[in-house]
């Protein structure tokens, strides 16, 4: 026993740190601070449960030493040690200095739909004087952007946001023209996109033209097949929006324009998530995304009872997703969330922050007032700064530590937190009142997902994890 060294190992840390899974007789390791997986024999598995429940480190060594051979605890002890090692050394990436890459212009806070889960309040986002951005605001915007870049990044983006942008078309070709010509002047690379209800496309030549010549990336708002899309996604007149949507999603097909994501609303009893994801898939887009209603404007979205719903909905949409990646090459089921969180775990990262909110990217509302991001327009209190007086760099940085998932005390014994990051700073607001407080729902769907997931990747074969 003496001849065994355990410093550095401690009860705690394995309990804060290590997770195990087991399934058909395997055992699975997540360690939570690297987000790295490995497959485990029972020897391991029992060492790491037995520290966890015994009263010392010592005690817990004596009594595996029933059991185990003292130069098998030995080994076990050096790789664990190894992990831990690694574990301990990672640190927050976040170093304070604010640079912003990326900026979603609400250039129309005005829509033609009057969809029924609207976070927006029908894309006006309660400020109802000022509907669509001008020029000279746009311009403001696009010179802050340059100005605060980060300087090794020559890349710059810029999103067409709303609303539906494309009320406001013309204040586009404007943006898009004045902006090539800033990059070319500062040797940078501008990157389009727009978030568009695809309404206003079908026959807009011009505007194509725009979209091809600058390799705009279109993000359409389509909720599956019609019978769920018109209940979801109606025009004013509350007549149903899919046909619109459709000859604006054929026309951009008919004139191969690439680059097409599908972002999906699911509501809880409007359809199935499997029948959305076949539907978007066949209708030819790039990228699918699926997410649903959880909060918002109706409570009844969020009910914690619908979780079991939920559970099922994912489980068979799971189940299609796996079959999928084991035959890549014969079946298409694009579910890019999916495919965002396979690759996450394979890569190991360690994700300290849910999303670019305040970091990377900053929204701009028509009026030309920063907010971190786009579902906060329009909350007086997330507001920091405006593109004429300046961003508010010190209650932005206060925001940004904030999420940061290492400073939200109801993260931190929760197993998936350098995974999951905290979650959504808007919807967790939504839910709890607080930037740092919980969406409960999500957390329970976050932490069920990344379960099936881990599971997923550690039973796939080698060639195909490689391929991810
Ligand atoms: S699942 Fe919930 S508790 Fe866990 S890290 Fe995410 S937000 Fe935090
Ligand atoms: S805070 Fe939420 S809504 Fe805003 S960018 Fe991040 S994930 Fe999206």
């Amino acid at each position: 026993m003496k001849r065994i060294n355990y410093s550095g190992i401690s009860k705690e840390f394995f309990k804060k740190n290590f997770k195990i899974f087991s399934s058909e007789g395997k055992f699975i390791l997540l360690v939570i601070p690297t987000s790295k997986i490995y497959s485990i024999d029972k020897p391991t598995e029992d060492f790491i449960m037995k520290i966890r429940s015994s009263s010392s480190v010592e005690n817990a060594i004596k009594e595996l030493l029933n059991n185990y051979e003292e130069n098998e605890i030995k080994e076990i002890l050096n790789e664990i040690k190894q992990v831990v090692k690694i574990a301990k050394d990672i640190k927050p990436e976040y170093k304070g200095e604010i640079t912003i890459n990326s900026l979603s212009l609400f250039i129309s806070q005005s829509c033609n739909l009057s969809c029924i889960y609207c976070y927006g309040n029908k894309g006006t986002y309660n400020e109802s004087n000022v509907k669509f951005m001008n020029f000279t605001t746009a311009k403001a915007a696009v010179d802050f952007l340059i100005k605060k870049r980060d300087p090794k990044n020559k890349h710059i983006a810029i999103v067409f946001f709303g609303g539906e942008p494309l009320l406001n078309k013309k204040l586009i070709f404007k943006i898009v023209k004045y902006t090539n010509k800033k990059c070319a002047e500062n040797n940078l690379i501008p990157h389009y996109s727009i978030s568009t209800n695809c309404t206003l496309i079908h026959g807009d030549k011009q505007l194509i033209d725009l979209i091809r010549e600058n390799n705009f990336s279109l993000c359409i708002s389509i909720d599956g097949p019609p019978q769920i899309h018109n209940v979801n996604r109606p025009f004013k007149n509350e007549k149903g929006s899919y046909r619109e949507v459709q000859k604006g999603i054929n026309y951009l097909h008919e004139e191969k324009i690439h680059r097409l994501r599908a972002r999906a609303t699911y509501v809880i009893g409007n359809g199935h998530l499997r029948d959305i994801v076949f539907h978007l898939n066949k209708m030819g887009f790039d990228r699918v995304y699926v997410e649903e209603v959880s909060n918002l404007t109706d409570k009844r979205f969020s009910d914690i009872t619908n979780f079991n719903y939920l559970e099922s909905e994912y489980n068979k949409l799971f189940s299609e997703y796996k079959k999928n990646i084991l035959n890549k090459k014969t079946y298409a089921f694009k579910v890019s969330y999916f495919d965002e969180i396979l690759r996450m775990i394979h890569k190991g990262g360690v994700k300290f922050y849910y999303c670019g909110a305040g970091r990377t990217f900053l929204s701009v509302s028509s009026k030309g007032e920063f907010y971190p991001c786009h579902r906060f327009v329009g909350n007086e209190d997330m507001k920091v700064g405006n593109v004429f007086t300046g961003l508010n760099e010190e209650k932005l940085r206060e925001f940004i530590n904030r999420i940061c998932v290492s400073n939200r005390k109801s993260c931190l014994k929760c197993w998936v937190r350098f995974l999951c990051a905290g979650g959504c700073a808007y919807e967790n607001f939504v839910e709890s009142g607080s930037i740092d407080g919980l969406d409960i729902l999500n957390c329970i769907k976050r932490r069920f997902l990344l379960r099936k997931f881990i599971l997923l990747y550690s039973s796939l074969p080698k060639e195909i994890k490689d391929n991810l």
